[in-house]
């Protein structure tokens, strides 16, 4: 019937595409996993690189269930990746998506911008991996969200999480100080991720930068990385 809203059109969402890819941030990165990824996020960060190219489409949850089932059919996948835009937007639709997914023994790997803290409570128990955002202002020219990571790290940190900072030749370092105040106040033992932001090929930070971050990083964490997002490097998306 016209205007019937049916449950299986309310749990339509709006996602860009799913795709089999390498990770290329992060601790985990090399890992064949594959992408979810949704359209829409609450940020509007100065260095987003999500494909502006790509028509969103509408999935239902079996739609993706079974792509993935056929993605992982040719490859067998580490992962699956919650990517973005921001995926905690989706909640409604991923409460339903992720119990199917169980079955397939793959880990559930969040990537987000830790803003959303409420959302995360609500789906929380069928993530394993999170990768969590510190968004430094002056890097994102996005307005400060530091009572929202506090929130939101506060709530993944007895997860597998680690925190990803993307830094840049912009970077304030009263930014970076508290940044690491932040983490170090939750748990050192969470691993912080410092991630030089590239454009193309070219990193857009000075190396002696990056040692002196990670070096001030570790005087009060205790695991401090420095990891380039090297799908920009080889070339994969
Ligand atoms: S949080 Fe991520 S997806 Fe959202 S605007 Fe920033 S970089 Fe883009």
């Amino acid at each position: 019937m016209k205007g019937l809203r049916t449950t299986n059109y309310e749990l339509r969402t709006d996602m860009l595409e799913i795709f089999s890819s390498i990770q290329g941030e992060g601790p985990y990165v090399g890992q064949r996993q594959i992408f979810i990824r949704f359209n829409n996020c609450n940020l509007n960060c100065n260095f987003c690189d999500v494909p502006k190219n790509i028509k969103s489409a509408k999935f239902d949850v079996d739609g993706v269930v079974s792509k993935i089932k056929k993605i992982n059919k040719k490859t067998k996948h580490k992962a699956v990746s919650l990517t973005g835009g921001e995926p905690l937007l989706q909640t409604r639709f991923l409460k339903e998506l992720l119990p199917k997914l169980g079955k397939f023994k793959f880990k559930i790997y969040l990537e987000t911008n830790a803003t959303l803290p409420e959302n995360l409570k609500s789906i929380l128990k069928y993530i394993d991996v999170i990768s969590a955002d510190i968004k430094l202002p002056s890097v994102t020219k996005e307005r400060p969200c530091w009572r929202e990571h506090l929130d939101f790290i506060k709530i993944a940190s007895n997860k597998n999480i680690f925190v990803k900072t993307i830094v840049s030749k912009k970077l304030k370092i009263g930014d970076f100080k508290k940044a690491v105040s932040l983490l170090r106040k939750i748990d050192a033992k969470v691993p912080l991720v410092i991630q030089p932001a590239m454009n193309r090929k070219k990193v857009l930070i000075s190396t002696n930068r990056l040692h002196r971050l990670q070096r001030y990083a570790l005087k009060f964490l205790k695991n401090v990385l420095v990891i380039p997002p090297t799908q920009k490097i080889i070339g994969v998306r």
